[in-house]
């Protein structure tokens, strides 16, 4: 799960990193006011959209010129008037996908006088299997690029989660970044605080991007996206509260209701599928067959003809679906109620795509004949290869 900067900046303040004053707004009528609360006179009006890239962004709606999603103002005035700018536009930038997203929520944000930008992230490091620091003196807005071109300007280093961040880390941290004085000693403090936060939080990303060196010498947290563990948040209430909906896929939220694993894909072919190795494979075939799966789904062991339906209306439901391969192989789930559940949900929402089902397992011979007895126009198919390059024929041939 993501939560916005602003949320983050909240949460890591909390653990006492140094953040700037700002204010969060979700309509334009709410600038002045916010930016009256802040010191002045520079003032930054920032996208709140669960995507990086904002700085160098375009918004669709205004003139290819203007001005991105994280915005300098020298006056209330200008606050208000980039707020009307940006709210209720659509932001697209590197992260966000050609569609962009909405900016609904801003953050008016003191501004800092800056005088180097670095990089800092921590996530967990799977080759060591242990959380790690990733930092770099080359930050700001074009970190890809350097991890591309010049990785030796990056340091990864790995944590013992036994012993937590120790001086002599903090210590390598503060030389990878070249800090000296005050900004030394205020990574010295800052470190171990944000490794906290990652730790108690259970995230799975904490990236400041930038990290800032003031002119006076101080650090600062100037951006902050942070990612949780989904398998985490039953221990968080309090993250779960932060949680934005509107920035989420439909889809995956109607699924989540159901307790189904759906992610979202780019494709056209719909899968309905049990067991997430299955589902892997199914994708797997799909590709290899020359199309692209519109979504992974696992329906999982031992779910209801409810449950089924809700994942097949989920499926028909997404524009981009052309074609449906229900792909099953019964164990714990029975392919009876598969087949129920299919057929229960096709006379509910109508099948306006080509469907192959491929059935094999437990209680087969009844799942088959409950589709055969359905009347459904349904292309069945023997094998996970047979089945794939009906449902890619079928798509191709429409
Ligand atoms: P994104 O990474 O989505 O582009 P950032 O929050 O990193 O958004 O902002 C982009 C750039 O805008 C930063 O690299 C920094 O140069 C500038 N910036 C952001 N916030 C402030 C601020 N409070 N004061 C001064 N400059 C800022
Ligand atoms: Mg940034």
């Amino acid at each position: 799960m993501n939560i916005h900067e602003y949320q983050a900046k909240a949460l890591l303040k909390s653990f006492g990193a140094p953040v700037a004053e700002g204010v969060p707004i979700f309509s334009a009528d709410e600038a002045a006011e916010a930016a009256s609360k802040l010191p002045g006179p520079l003032y930054v009006v920032k996208s709140q959209i669960h995507a990086g890239g904002r700085g160098k962004g375009k918004f669709k709606e205004l003139p290819a010129d203007a001005a991105g999603g994280v915005r300098l103002a020298r006056s209330i005035d200008e606050v208000v008037q980039n707020a009307g700018d940006m709210l209720g536009n659509t932001l697209v930038t590197k992260q966000t996908g050609e569609h962009g997203k909405q900016v609904n929520r801003l953050y008016i944000e003191d501004g800092a006088d800056i005088d180097r930008e670095l990089y800092l992230s921590i996530l967990v490091d799977r080759t060591v299997g242990r959380p790690a620091f990733v930092v770099s003196t080359e930050g700001g807005m074009d970190i890809e690029a350097v991890a591309e071109e010049t990785p030796e300007k990056i340091l990864t280093l790995p944590i013992d989660p036994d012993a937590g961040v120790t001086d002599a880390d903090a210590a390598k941290l503060c030389d990878a970044l070249a800090l000296s004085g005050d900004a030394r000693s205020d990574g010295m403090t800052l470190f171990p605080i944000l490794y906290k936060a990652f730790m108690d939080k259970d995230m799975s990303l904490l990236e400041v991007n930038p990290l800032i060196v003031m002119t006076n010498g101080r650090l600062r947290v100037l951006d902050a996206k942070v990612s949780f563990d989904g398998n985490a948040l039953f221990r968080h209430d309090d993250i779960v509260a932060l949680r934005d909906t509107t920035e989420e896929d439909e889809k995956e939220i109607e699924a989540s209701k159901f307790d189904l694993a759906y992610v979202a894909l780019d494709g056209n072919i719909g899968c309905m599928v049990n067991g997430a190795g299955l589902a892997m494979a199914t994708m797997d075939i799909i590709k290899l067959y020359g199309a692209e799966p519109a979504n992974f789904l696992d329906v999982g062991g031992g779910a209801s003809k409810e449950k089924v339906t809700a994942a097949f209306k989920i499926i028909t439901a997404d524009p981009a679906v052309e074609g449906i391969l229900v792909n099953i192989f019964g164990g714990i789930m029975r392919c009876d109620t598969i087949a129920e559940g299919v057929v229960a949900a096709v006379k509910e929402v109508g099948l306006q795509v080509p469907l192959v089902v491929r059935l094999e397992g437990t209680n087969v011979e009844k799942g088959k004949k409950i589709i055969n007895e359905s009347g459904l126009n349904v292309i069945a198919a023997d094998d996970l290869d047979d089945a794939a390059q009906k449902i890619v024929k079928a798509v191709k041939g429409a």
